[in-house]
């Protein structure tokens, strides 16, 4: 019989499962069906180990006694014509583990353990299963808890890596490499017959002198107050970044270029009517050109470059439009 002894893990040797007392039914060969369903009939077991001279050499199941009574009338017949067998035999001092990891490869669901012949029991796969089941499943959850929150980690870690790559550390927006991470998805994504997208690049006009008159520190606030400014006057949808140095760069999504015009001009007036710390007035000059299909980041750059450029030669603080 299997001892109810308290703890089993896989690293368990099989033969600790059975205690002492002589176990199982255990039949020579030669003896007939009868005897076995008597013994079947009296103990509430569901398999027999077959002997041949004490040598296990197959099990005969409750399955495999029906099927024998199915087959003939007669109880007369001896063991070895219906066992099933050969017989998987383990040492008692196999470990759990082993034994599950051998009886995977078989097909016989049913071991035997026995040492220099003699018999000590025989116990069902799916019942050594079960027993170290209900062991392994603390130990699967916690690992599975570890393997979760490693991900989680790992995740948070991604996620904390490309937000630093993608925004530009003074002003916290996006930097130019989001920018180009954006333009080219939208533009692998082939032709939106609804919509266009439209490229606003613009720069602070003479910073250099806010600088050399204010410092760098006051530079720096002013890069942040236009940001906060910019940011309150553009859609969440919009795509605003720090180009590099005093330049910066927003993707709009309209579907006329009047519209863009119009939010460009706005942008222009709420800068020039905002009230800076320290240096009170700033302005910025602004090129515009729209996106087709196929362009490349370099090509539709050059164009809006071209019409910032001209709006600093018309005398800074205002918007021009580049058209392919
Ligand atoms: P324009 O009107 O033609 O644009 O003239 P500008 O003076 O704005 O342009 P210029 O290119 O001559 O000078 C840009 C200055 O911006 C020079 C550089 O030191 C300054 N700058 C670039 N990045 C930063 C920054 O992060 N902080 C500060 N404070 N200044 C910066
Ligand atoms: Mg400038
Ligand atoms: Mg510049």
């Amino acid at each position: 019989m299997i001892s109810d002894i308290s703890v089993v893990t896989h690293s368990t040797a099989i033969g600790d499962l059975f205690n002492d007392a002589p176990v199982c039914g255990i039949f020579e060969s030669d003896v007939i069906i009868y005897k076995i369903l008597e013994f079947f009939s009296i103990y509430s077991v569901d398999a027999v180990i077959i002997t041949r001279d004490t040598l296990p050499i197959g099990i005969l199941t409750l399955k495999d006694l029906v099927r024998a009574l199915y087959n003939c009338d007669n109880t007369g017949f001896p063991v070895k014509e219906f066992m099933s067998s050969p017989v998987t035999m383990f040492d008692p001092s196999v470990k759990i583990a082993d034994v599950l990891e051998q009886m995977q490869e078989t097909a016989f669901d049913k071991i035997v353990v026995a040492k220099e012949n003699s018999i000590i029991g025989i116990i069902d796969k799916r019942h050594l299963l079960s027993m170290c089941y209900t062991q392994l499943t603390p130990i699967i959850k916690h690992e599975y808890n570890m393997v979760h929150s490693l991900m989680g980690m790992v995740g948070e870690g991604e996620r904390g890596l490309l937000k630093m790559a993608t925004t530009d550390a003074l002003t916290g927006i996006g930097n130019r490499r989001l920018f180009e991470e954006i333009f080219q998805a939208h533009q692998a994504l082939g032709k939106h017959y609804d919509v266009t997208l439209f490229l606003l690049l613009f720069d602070i006009d003479n910073f250099k002198s806010i600088n050399d008159t204010f410092g760098h520190n006051v530079g720096d606030s002013v890069l942040k107050e236009l940001t906060e400014l910019v940011s309150r006057s553009i859609r969440k949808s919009d795509i605003f970044v720090r180009w590099g140095g005093e330049e910066f760069a927003i993707l709009l999504r309209y579907s006329d270029p009047t519209t863009v015009m119009k939010i460009a001009e706005q942008i222009r007036q709420h800068i020039d009517k905002n009230s800076f710390e320290t240096i009170v007035h700033v302005t910025c000059s602004f090129g515009m050109t729209f996106i087709q299909p196929g362009e490349t980041l370099e090509e539709v750059f050059e164009r809006a470059d071209k019409a910032l450029y001209r709006a600093k030669g018309d005398g800074k603080n205002c918007v021009r439009i580049e058209n392919p």
